[in-house]
């Protein structure tokens, strides 16, 4: 079964960075979302006790009085109920839209359009439910993940993979950075996941992957790599064969940067048929 987590809040409204590329959703996912195995669930407001876990009091103090916090709040609590209901055995994968939260939110700051952290919640609430700590992490935005990273960056538990711009790729531990060009190109980018995401996500061997999907990096938009519309939905079925592979399909995906209306429109309407379809 696969969850999608969206909220009415998440349209009509100008998001820092992503703007209103979410206006026509769910409707455009609409024949998506009629399949048999899919299932749109409305996306509830993270308890604030998860946030407490990972932000700091102060900083939290501070992000409440934003007129983004409520659509933060809810893109969090869509992705801690997909884990939930991932470790309970009702979905295999989900996607789970964001707007306001995402991999720029650290303990006690954040930028770039995301104020709250998404998967630190979501890793507290499934180690409070279940005996699962072992978690991996893709991050294919065109930006340094770098409120992920502070926020797992002691905890060797999580294997954090992030395609940014590092001249020099790096590697400490389980937190590796590898460089992408501005002119990579489709097969290209995909050859790099093949061969830095997957042999370190094998070995690895986490209990669920979750990946920070990003479409900046179209052609175009604010992150371009000269990438085309076609190349979104290809890394998800490659990357979603691996998750079958090593931890049963278990997969969550989470909205991240991109300002093209029309690409959003194209991609996540065949993710999430990707996602439903069997292996
Ligand atoms: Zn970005
Ligand atoms: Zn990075």
């Amino acid at each position: 079964m696969t969850g999608v987590f969206f909220h009415d809040e998440f349209k009509n409204k100008d998001w820092p960075i992503i703007g209103d590329k979410f206006a026509n959703f769910p409707k455009v996912m609409e024949k998506a979302l009629t399949l048999p195995n899919v299932e749109l669930f409305e996306s509830q407001p993270v308890n604030e006790e998860l946030l407490y876990k990972v932000h700091t009091h102060r900083y939290l103090q501070e992000v409440k009085h934003a007129w983004y916090y409520r659509g933060a709040t809810l893109a969090v609590g869509g992705c801690v109920e997909a884990g939930e209901k991932i470790i309970q055995g009702e979905l295999n994968n989900a996607l789970v839209f964001s707007v306001g939260a995402g991999h720029h939110a650290s303990p006690d700051s954040a930028w770039g359009g995301t104020y709250l952290s998404c998967i630190g919640p979501t890793v507290a609430r499934l180690a409070e439910i279940s005996n699962e700590r072992r978690f991996a992490i893709l991050d294919t935005d065109r930006h340094h993940g770098d409120g992920t990273r502070a926020v797992f960056e002691d905890n060797p538990n999580i294997l954090h993979v992030c395609f940014c711009y590092y001249t020099n790729s790096i590697e400490h531990g389980t937190k590796v950075d590898i460089n992408i060009d501005d002119r990579i190109g489709d097969e290209e980018y995909l050859v790099k996941v093949q061969s830095e995401f997957f042999p370190r996500v094998r070995d690895f061997n986490p209990y669920l992957i979750f990946h920070n999907l990003g479409h900046d990096t179209a052609q175009g938009d604010y992150g371009d790599v000269g990438l085309t519309r076609e190349f979104y939905p290809r890394l998800v079925k490659e990357v979603k064969t691996v998750a079958e592979e090593i931890c049963e399909g278990r997969y969550i995906i989470i909205t991240h940067g991109g300002s093209r209306i029309d690409m959003a429109e194209y991609i996540f309407p065949r993710i999430v048929e990707l996602l439903a379809s069997e292996r």
